[in-house]
């Protein structure tokens, strides 16, 4: 009987551990473990798509648009509905100057996993805020904390919506460390093909992005001068960027 119970136990431990390892899985930026996650394109061709994840959040959005307008670059703007809904001039903007816009969920809300866990509300919700400000139809999703558990891939591929990964321009980029830390870790890690994640928002909530913001042109200017031409997500993964 002993033998039987610490069996197990041994059973549940490794069970739960499973569970645990499954769970981070699910938010790691590369992990393919639960279907197609694209974090890159594979090309050896000096092609790097910037973009940016939480807005429309001014000033900040606007003064990125400035700049990005000022060197002719394009970017794919993962946006959330509800800051849609109270910026609704600047998500038109993003579309107008041709970028591209991409759902990143409407609320931005951790615990809407464990409620909802395959997402579809906040899918589906978010998708007529942007089409009712643009009458557009993204067909570009990143999920809030990238987290891409086998629901969550199922509902978007059942809403005909590409999931979008990337990487992380720098690990804190949210807490706001200096300009020229935030463009020296983003040059570092560009290779050909690289999606580079930034946040011009954070999460639903807004806030100051103004060390995000300042590192773009200089960033822009280091991997211009390595070579680089800049794209969207869309046309770096070769699929469309809106539905019809
Ligand atoms: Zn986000």
């Amino acid at each position: 009987m002993r033998a039987l119970a610490a069996a197990a136990r041994a059973t549940a431990v490794g069970v739960s551990a499973l569970g645990v390892a499954a769970y981070w899985t699910g938010f790691r930026p590369r992990s393919q473990m639960f279907g197609s996650f694209p974090y890159a394109a594979e090309t050896e061709e000096r092609v790097v798509a910037l973009s940016f994840d939480d807005g429309p959040n001014e000033p900040y959005t606007s003064r990125l648009l400035d700049t990005l307008d000022h060197y002719d670059v394009k970017a794919t703007f993962f946006q959330v509905g509800r800051c849609a809904q109270r910026f609704p001039s600047t998500t038109r903007r993003v579309v107008e100057s041709g970028h591209v816009l991409g759902n990143h969920s409407y609320s931005h809300s951790f615990t809407r996993y464990l409620k909802q866990p395959r997402q579809e509300i906040e899918i589906i919700r978010s998708q007529e805020v942007f089409y009712s400000i643009t009458g557009l139809t993204p067909a570009l999703y990143r999920p809030p904390w990238l987290c891409h558990w086998p629901w969550v891939l199922s509902t978007l591929r059942h809403h005909g919506l590409q999931v979008v990964s990337g990487t992380f321009a720098h690990p804190l980029e949210i807490f706001q460390p200096a300009a020229d830390t935030l463009a020296d870790s983003a040059a570092r890690l560009t290779r050909p093909g690289t999606i580079l994640i930034f946040h011009d928002g954070l999460e639903a909530r807004g806030g100051p992005r103004d060390q995000s913001v300042a590192a773009i042109g200089p960033l822009i200017d280091r991997l211009a001068d390595r070579g680089y031409r800049f794209t969207t997500v869309d046309q770096l993964l070769g699929v469309r960027a809106y539905a019809g």
